[in-house]
């Protein structure tokens, strides 16, 4: 019998106990958010999504090449002679056409070591927490502004230019060795040449 009045009053404690916990919380100051409506502020050094400043982008591949899990494929083409790509906004020369410059976030672990060797300062950690997709592939960015055909025809291009060198060196080296047969020619013809000199 005892047992039964003891059980009676543990539970009517452990009810108190719980109300007791429940009202002390009603007068606390709330940490919860009403997420998504309310965001907390993004610290400054958080790791989220990148951001490359295409226009600022030299095409040197520093990023890429830090890149632990090689999330970063970057192609670019050698501007032609008569070509003038312009500076950065640093002042660097460009050089190279930037074709493509994707950036897989499926992959990316966010370490945020591709940032720091950048040259020109153009990769760079934003903000952006909240781009979650349905799709693997939606997760790969495109940060390139050419289209393929665009960096298919500058491709193009510089095997044409490239193409057009090697026949001018090759002429030239024609030529040469031309005139070395034609003056070793000349010797054998005029064999007193030499023994007058
Ligand atoms: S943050 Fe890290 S994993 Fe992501 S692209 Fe940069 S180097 Fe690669
Ligand atoms: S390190 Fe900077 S400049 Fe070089 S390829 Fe990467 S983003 Fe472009």
């Amino acid at each position: 019998m005892s047992g039964y009045f003891k059980n009676i009053k543990d539970a009517l404690w452990t009810v108190l106990v719980g109300m007791g916990i429940t009202w002390k919380h009603m007068f606390m100051r709330k940490v919860t958010f009403q997420y998504p409506n309310v965001k907390r502020p993004v610290p400054e050094r958080a790791r989220c999504r990148l951001y490359v400043r295409i226009d600022d982008c030299i095409g040197c591949e520093q990023c890429a090449k830090a890149c632990p899990v090689h999330c970063i494929e970057i192609e670019t083409v050698k501007a032609l002679p008569n070509e003038d790509l312009g500076t950065t906004s640093t002042g660097t020369k460009k050089r190279l056409w930037v074709t493509r410059f994707d950036i897989d976030f499926a992959k990316c672990c966010f370490c945020g070591l591709c940032v720091f060797p950048c040259p020109t300062a153009c990769i760079r950690m934003t903000g952006v927490f909240e781009f979650s997709e349905y799709r693997r592939s939606d997760l790969m960015y495109r940060f390139s502004s050419m289209t393929h055909d665009q960096a298919r025809m500058k491709k193009e291009a510089l095997e044409a230019y490239q193409r057009d060198q090697e026949a001018k060196k090759t002429a030239a080296a024609v030529e040469t060795q031309k005139k070395t047969v034609q003056a070793e020619a000349a010797d054998l013809a005029n064999p007193s040449h030499d023994a007058t000199t």
